[in-house]
């Protein structure tokens, strides 16, 4: 018991002794450590700013890229190319929804923002090609279109089973 207390009470002396001077080691490298934090902060945010211009660069490569081949893309970027084209085509249509919950057309020639009601563009005398659905659609034609998307459903279900009908 007693060599149990003895080591216990060494053990104690020595982490006593090995935290002293782990404090006094620390004391005298406490301004070698701040300089190493600042440089490593100052180090990070320069990785970050790198990091921030090759994603600048990429991105400026990216719409070289796009602007050159969308139509002829290589194999391997093919969805990328068409899922960017996919965002602009939706773009333009949500802002033509934008126009037309606004009142206005937008000139097909010129760019104009013209009233709904005007058959030709003010600024350059185009005619205004109005936007087909109207705002508000009634309910039973959204019922209609609804319902023949389940007979199609239904059709595809019903043409592997006659093949099976068939074996
Ligand atoms: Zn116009």
């Amino acid at each position: 018991m007693s060599d149990i207390f003895k080591k216990i009470g060494e053990t104690i002396t020595e982490t006593g002794k090995s935290i002293g001077e782990t404090l006094s080691g620390t004391s005298k490298t406490v301004s070698e450590k701040t300089k190493q934090v600042s440089n490593a902060a100052k180090l990070n945010g320069r990785i970050v700013a790198a990091e921030h211009s090759i994603s600048e660069n990429y991105g400026i490569l990216g719409k070289y890229y796009y602007d050159t081949f969308k139509d002829a893309p290589a194999e391997e970027v093919a969805e990328t190319v068409y899922a960017i084209t996919a965002s602009f085509d939706s773009i333009d249509e949500m802002k033509e929804q934008l126009l037309t919950i606004k009142g206005l057309v937008k000139c097909k020639a010129c760019g104009a923002e013209c009233p709904m009601e005007d058959d030709f563009c003010g600024k350059c005398g185009a005619k205004l090609e109005k936007p087909e659905p109207p705002v508000e659609e009634p309910a039973e034609e959204a019922a209609e279109e609804e319902s023949e998307e389940i007979e199609i459903v239904v059709v595809e279900d019903e043409a592997p089973a006659e093949d099976s009908a068939e074996e």
